[in-house]
């Protein structure tokens, strides 16, 4: 055996061995004991009642309506007929970008700016119950890094790097008088990068997997409240979309488009685009294009909000204002199509501020989700669609390849929330809010959820 051992070391290096150490080591693995909680395991609309679930290492072991059996010094928690459910995931988040506005952080964000925003939003979005985040663009891996090294805290965390945009489009950060292809700030820091051929396209999204991205995200439609570009826009021809989606293939992973137009989602699904970021013209002939190629949707709920247009920044900004008014007429039915013709919906907040602006955006965007689908559906989207989308990123690229995300299931990672009451009856009590930035300033962690568990080490317990 030893001389198997040293021929195994010799030939595969380092690593190797210590994973022959934690193969050994594997019986001394820390264990919880959940007891007497009831489960809802993000995909069933139903709890489990009076369960117990033992945690083992960063794993879930063992799921039972008996008795469990542990060792001596296992953490015990009696769960009193709380609900335990996976955690939270965030599918679009930005956690590089700490606003106000996208010229203002062009023209004065330093890389410390952004590794401050950066490692507070980390923090407050794994306190408001999110053990998992999607970055839609401006984060490489130094914040994973860091969180994963235990050196910050915060959720899983999937970078997309920069943003993948053609010249004017959504992510085109530049100054207005900074010429084609100048470099800028954020392409300087790879936070968004300008891409007008199939050449540039290969070479800024294997940049992105160079620099830590698990998937990419391409800017395929404009928006409201940037300044160069119309949300009608369609940017990118299909070449370069498929050049996007071949580059992320290579690396057994996927593209993710921001697309707004109808136009502009057929299109990304056909070049092999898997997850369409707002989607805002979705209706039943794309839910069945999407089914067909499995693919997902995330939307930021809060762009339905009936108070839109008095936001100071749409309303104080005339194109701004004009785009928004043609924005809300040509998204009316997403909501009703959604109902009509469901399709995989994950959670998005799109929040670019502040982090008590951000923490405002989630419980605000929890609320809308509930409000306009029903609390299961909010519940599912919030947790194992959102385990699907990150398992995209494909076994070479996904840093959490363990285990699954948003479940609860034996062999799924241990990111659990114990919370006071049933979600599915009353979801406040997941720390929803009916305001948005309006409303009050959120607690630091809602008081509902009594345990944060991630990865099987608590971040919280008021128990
Ligand atoms: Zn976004």
């Amino acid at each position: 055996m030893k001389s198997r051992f040293m021929l195994a070391a010799a030939v595969f290096g380092l690593s190797l061995i210590s994973q022959f150490v934690s193969a050994a080591d594997e019986k001394e693995l820390p264990q919880t004991l959940f007891k007497n909680v009831n489960i809802f395991n993000g995909t069933e609309d139903r709890l489990f009642e009076n369960h117990q679930v033992l945690v083992e290492g960063n794993l879930i072991r063992a799921i039972s309506a008996g008795e469990i059996e542990t060792r001596d010094g296992a953490t015990v928690i009696e769960g009193d007929g709380r609900t335990l459910m996976p955690g939270f995931i965030e599918n679009h988040a930005h956690l590089m970008l700490p606003g106000p506005t996208l010229p203002a952080m062009e023209a004065n964000s330093t890389w410390e700016d952004l590794a401050i925003h950066g490692t507070r939003m980390a923090e407050m979005y794994l306190m408001q119950g999110f053990t998992t985040v999607r970055d839609a663009g401006g984060a490489n891996a130094g914040l994973r890094r860091a969180i994963d090294a235990g050196t910050i805290v915060g959720p899983r965390f999937y970078p997309s790097a920069a943003f993948l945009s053609t010249r004017g489009g959504h992510a085109d950060f530049a100054n207005f008088t900074s010429p084609p292809g100048a470099p800028s700030n954020f392409s300087r820091l790879n936070m968004a990068q300008e891409v007008d051929n199939v050449a540039d396209m290969n070479k800024f999204a294997r940049n992105n997997f160079r620099m830590g991205a698990t998937q990419l995200k391409y800017m395929q439609s404009g928006g409201v409240v940037s300044a160069f570009d119309p949300w009608q826009l369609l940017a990118g021809s299909r070449e370069e979309i498929e050049a996007a989606v071949g580059v992320a293939e290579s690396y057994g992973s996927y593209v993710m488009a921001h697309s707004y137009r109808k136009l502009a989602i057929m299109n990304a699904l056909n070049a092999g685009v898997r997850s369409i970021e707002h989607g805002f013209m979705f209706d039943c002939e794309i839910a069945e294009l999407m089914n067909e190629k499995g693919a997902y949707i995330t939307t930021n709920l809060t762009a339905f909000d009936p108070g839109l247009l008095d936001i100071p920044a749409v309303r104080d900004v005339p194109s701004s204002y004009r785009k928004a008014v043609s924005a809300s007429a040509a998204f009316k039915d997403y909501i009703p199509n959604m109902k009509k013709c469901p399709v995989k919906r994950g959670y998005h907040t799109d929040c670019v501020g502040s982090v008590g602006a951000c923490s405002k955006q989630i419980a605000y965007e929890k609320y809308l989700n509930g409000d306009f689908f029903g609390n299961y559906a909010a519940l599912v989207a919030m947790t194992s669609v959102g385990g699907e989308i990150a398992a995209m990123s494909g076994d070479f690229m996904n840093p959490y390849p363990d285990g699954k995300l948003g479940v609860v299931e034996k062999g799924a990672y241990a990111d659990l929330l114990l919370i006071d009451g049933n979600p599915l009856e009353d979801l406040s009590v997941i720390g929803t809010s009916d305001k948005w930035f309006d409303g009050p300033p959120r607690p630091e962690s809602p008081e509902t959820i009594r345990i944060i568990m991630k990865d099987g080490k608590f971040y919280k317990n008021t128990l």
